[in-house]
């Protein structure tokens, strides 16, 4: 599964990140997915948090995802919608049918990663 691996992949970034940074753990971080990236969000969300339960510095990260919708450009006049008009409609701007273009990017990007400090006080919170 596409997603499965996209995730293994972030939570691989993110144990690498927290082991540079000499972090205890990971407590958030926010993902951009591109609107043309193919990916399946709820399967991404779901595969990231299989994953993160094999790693202990990743099992509390909280996984926030920034989505932006696909816009639709007409291939006659170049207007870009931000829904998809059926074929059979004419493009409000030039009045031309014809399936408009889905326009948008199709980048997975870590936008942001909040890590804790090691603190040797508080080992003994974790059970
Ligand atoms: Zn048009």
């Amino acid at each position: 599964m596409h997603e499965l691996s996209l995730a293994q992949g972030l939570i691989d970034q993110l144990v690498q990140l927290a082991a540079e940074n000499n972090a205890s753990r990971v407590v958030m971080v926010r993902v951009r997915i591109g609107p043309l990236a193919g990916v399946v969000v709820d399967s991404f969300r779901f595969g990231f948090d299989a994953i993160k339960d094999m790693f202990s510095v990743t099992r509390e990260a909280v996984l926030e995802l920034d989505c932006p919708p696909a816009g639709y450009r007409c291939l006659s006049c170049g207007r870009v919608d931000d829904y998809c008009r059926s074929v059979d409609v004419p493009c409000p701007g030039c009045g031309e049918k014809g399936k408009p273009f889905p326009v948008g990017d199709d980048d997975l990007i870590l936008l942001q990663v909040e890590l804790e400090e090691e603190d040797d006080e508080s080992i003994s919170c974790s059970a």
